[in-house]
């Protein structure tokens, strides 16, 4: 009999390498308009996402609770773009969207354009776990989410003044563009990725080798009503599978969707026999960029590796490996 059959499974899961990586938006982050008090505040706030998520992976705890548990706290603190701190739309309310996969099963669920939902990623977990169905939407997931027991929240909930001030700076800009004969569509597009981007997420490697991943997100800066970006979408803002990997993105929806972002660095990764940080640097660093499609993601395999590719000229997020200190990470070199 192999040695490790006499070991029980505890110990035996316990040898195994195990990790997280988080994400709470890429986008330009210019290091003039950060202060050093804000920087300050978004390195903390993450630290303390990436190490509670660590801590449920290091106490036995599977990776789809570790992505919920690290992702609840970006989702409530009104930093970032999901949740508490949610972006507005053109009209001035906010909608939400969330996925989550489990490697383990290759289970998921989604939620898109929900309003009254307080932790969308929890709501995309009982989608998961407790419906016949991969993605609900709007109304139907909030009645969903009423008889499964979650409150509803006043949409009002997710209102904080700086996203408010970035609603009307963005509707400045395009309205300026359109006085100078352009249209609406590319005065939007010329918004800078800070009015777009901040969407959180995580991927966890577990003792026991299985994967998740997950992402939340108010969407982007006046967004149309009703627009779903990638963040939902599995095989382009999330997607996890044992034995290959896990990842979330964050960045321009539309190209996300459109390239099948997640989902190709993990094909890459599976049938091009390809590095997860190759697969990964691939997708964002050429396929992406060549299609205009600014952004990032954060992805681990099964060994517990992990790749951070972004192509803005910034991205807030956290890495932490077992046995390691957390690293967290702004720009390219901090
Ligand atoms: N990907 C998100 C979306 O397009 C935005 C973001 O990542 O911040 O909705």
């Amino acid at each position: 009999m192999a040695a490790s059959l006499l070991l029980p499974l505890s110990a035996q899961a316990n040898d195994k390498p195990f990790s997280i990586a988080i994400h709470g938006g890429a986008g330009t982050i210019s290091k003039a308009k950060l202060s050093d008090e804000q920087q300050q505040a978004y390195r903390d706030k993450l630290k303390e996402a990436i190490d509670a998520g660590y801590k449920v992976l290091n106490d036995g705890g599977d990776s789809v609770t570790a992505v919920t548990t690290a992702i609840n706290i970006l989702e409530d603190s009104p930093l970032f773009n999901a949740g508490k701190g949610a972006v507005y739309t053109f009209d001035g309310g906010h909608e939400l969207d969330a996925s989550l996969m489990d490697g383990n099963t290759m289970n998921a669920g989604a939620v898109s354009g929900v309003k009254h939902i307080k932790n969308p990623i929890d709501l995309a977990k009982a989608v998961m776990d407790k419906s016949v169905h991969v993605m609900l939407s709007g109304q139907g997931a909030e009645e969903f989410a009423l008889n499964q027991g979650f409150t509803l929240v006043p949409n009002q909930y997710f209102d904080t003044n700086a996203r408010y001030q970035q609603l009307l700076d963005a509707k400045a800009k395009i309205y300026n563009q359109q006085q100078k004969g352009m249209d609406y569509q590319a005065a939007h597009q010329q918004l800078d990725d800070n009015y777009k981007f901040g969407t959180v997420g995580a991927v966890a490697l577990d003792k026991s080798g299985n994967l998740a991943a997950g992402t939340s997100t108010g969407g982007m800066t006046a967004k149309r009503f009703g627009r779903i970006g990638d963040s939902p979408v599995i095989g382009a803002g999330n997607y996890a599978e044992n034995g290959v990997c896990a990842v979330s993105a964050t960045g321009h929806g539309e190209y996300f969707i459109r390239y099948h972002v997640a989902g190709d660095i993990c094909a890459r990764a599976k049938y091009g026999q390809k590095s997860l940080l190759q697969a990964a640097d691939e997708v964002i660093n050429q396929r992406l960029i060549t299609a205009g499609g600014t952004g990032g993601v954060i992805a681990i395999d099964h060994l517990g590796n992990i790749a951070t590719p972004f192509n803005t000229g910034g991205m807030y997020r956290a890495t932490r490996k077992s046995g390691e200190p957390a690293q967290v990470m702004i720009w390219r070199d901090k």
